[in-house]
């Protein structure tokens, strides 16, 4: 059992269900295309690649974040915390 396995937030970016809209696309026929035009709205899409969310990035994660992973950026307080704001910010 791992410590974020409660969190809301957390658990939408741990399980690929939720905000993303690739999922919302694959269950609800929405479109699958990020609101910046870039990519489609994948969970790597957003950590990695969104125009949208690169003040979050900026603020939160650490300056090697493109080499962690998704549990490296939750074991990190202050990424912990910028993906939090991501999905809240997608929701
Ligand atoms: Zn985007």
């Amino acid at each position: 059992m791992n410590r974020y396995h409660g969190d809301f937030f957390l658990n939408q970016l741990l399980t690929g269900h939720g905000a993303f809209l690739i999922h919302q696309h694959k269950y609800f026929g929405e479109t699958d295309q990020c609101r910046c035009g870039l990519d489609s709205g994948t969970i790597s899409h957003y950590l990695f690649g969104c125009s949208d969310f690169h003040h979050i990035r900026k603020n939160f994660f650490p300056a090697d974040f493109h080499q962690l992973g998704l549990l490296d950026l939750m074991g990190n307080p202050s990424g912990q915390r910028g993906l939090k704001l991501m999905v809240q910010h997608l929701l």
